[in-house]
């Protein structure tokens, strides 16, 4: 932008622009691509590409381990319920949960959320265990830090968690020399507990994640089949890393279930995700609290947790400032991308290019990371906003 001049520059709505400019067409998918966007909440396994999934299983095949034309169109079916989602997840764990592929996945889903113009994103991933090839928690974490070192495309940025004792600084962890790389991309980790595990392998994880704190793991998800496990058995862990001051999000509301609903709203964590399921007072209940919601469309709808995306509650939450962020939750099981979530916001319920441009800055406000984070993403905002919302 040229140099400015006060008289010559107008101040609208939170943005700046000069005489002559006047705000630019409808929010399609190319804009889309092209605002930097916040990812809080994706799974690191609902996030593999098809063309890597059908790979590995077609190896997998030729190696005796599964039938790979059982398996093939499960892979390729693209409408599942949420009890079909749970079954796929259980088929891609076998397929993907070595070293040397949980390191590939992770390297291929950062690069690919990269690609997209994410500028931020929250990975969540469970640490699992396999006695039979020496997997432990800690070592599918250290497979994944590996993954994201291998990135080549994009500068990975690794931040602590807001709650280190000692401010650390951000740091790369790959070779941000290398010519192919393009921009950069903060990283952090979320380590989720599958509601399917005991209370001493949810605390397991927490352990692990209070020990990461500061090579890049921020917080913990609660997440699994929603209609699984009991929410008193995870209780002692979550309170365990609220005492160390370890941020935390839950899955929240996928199923009807007021009397858990209730009892995480009371826990008060820091984010929920889908808030599908609520009655009357579970909303007042998080609208009072104000507890910011991580809303994914195309999961909601595909899953039968919503019936359409014009009865998403995105426009209700929307519409009286609850804080909110877009997110994919599962970009390979559902075909999407975080640019694709964000068009279809904007055109299903009619938002203009700066309603979506606060919308994806906004984000920022509630990500698990520290504060010096939140200031440099603050200036990809301010240098991307006048390209992005005024044209000549
Ligand atoms: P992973 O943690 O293995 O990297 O990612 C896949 C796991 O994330 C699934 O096995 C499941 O526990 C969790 N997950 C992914 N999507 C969803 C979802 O929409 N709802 C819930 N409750 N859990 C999910």
């Amino acid at each position: 932008m040229p140099a400015l001049n006060m008289c010559s520059v107008l101040f609208v709505g939170g943005g700046q622009r000069e005489m002559g400019e006047e705000e630019s067409g409808f929010v399609d998918m190319e804009w889309c691509l092209a605002l930097p966007k916040i990812e809080l909440h994706a799974h690191l396994n609902g996030s593999v590409r098809d063309a890597t999934l059908l790979e590995l299983a077609k190896d997998l095949g030729n190696k005796g381990v599964l039938v790979f034309s059982d398996v093939e169109h499960v892979i390729k079916k693209s409408d599942r319920s949420l009890a079909e989602c749970f079954k796929l997840f259980d088929l891609i764990h076998i397929i993907t949960t070595d070293h040397a592929t949980v390191s590939r996945i992770t390297k291929e889903v950062v690069e690919d959320f990269a690609a997209e113009n994410v500028v931020y994103l929250e990975l969540r991933t469970t640490p699992k265990t396999n006695e039979t090839i020496g997997m432990t928690k800690s070592s599918y974490v250290e497979a994944v830090m590996k993954g994201l070192r291998a990135v080549e495309t994009v500068e990975v940025v690794l931040s602590p968690c807001a709650s280190t004792l000692e401010p650390e600084p951000s740091t790369s962890v790959n070779d941000a020399s290398t010519k192919k790389k393009q921009g950069r991309i903060f990283v952090c980790l979320l380590l989720s507990i599958d509601r399917r595990e005991t209370t001493a392998s949810a605390m397991e994880t927490v352990q692990l994640a209070l020990k990461m704190r500061n090579q890049g793991v921020v917080g913990l998800d609660l997440s699994g089949n929603p209609i699984t496990g009991d929410w008193i058995t995870f209780l002692p862990a979550l309170s365990c890393a609220r005492e160390q001051g370890l941020p935390i999000t839950l899955h929240c509301g996928e199923v009807r279930n007021p009397k858990e609903i209730k009892a995480m709203l009371e826990f008060c964590p820091e984010r929920i995700g889908h808030a599908c399921c609520l009655e009357d007072e579970e909303w007042k209940m998080l609208k009072s609290l104000n507890i910011p919601v991580e809303i994914c469309l195309t999961s909601n709808v595909r899953t039968n947790s919503i019936s359409s995306l014009h009865d998403h509650h995105f426009d209700d939450l929307y519409r009286v400032n609850h804080p909110l962020i877009l997110c994919t939750d599962d970009v390979g099981i559902f075909s999407t991308s975080l640019s694709h979530e964000y068009y279809l916001a904007a055109s299903t319920f009619g938002l203009s290019k700066a309603q979506m441009f606060e919308l994806s800055r906004g984000a920022i406000r509630h990500i698990f990371a520290q504060d010096g984070v939140k200031a440099f993403l603050n200036e990809v905002f301010d240098s991307a906003q006048t390209g992005l919302l005024w044209r000549k």
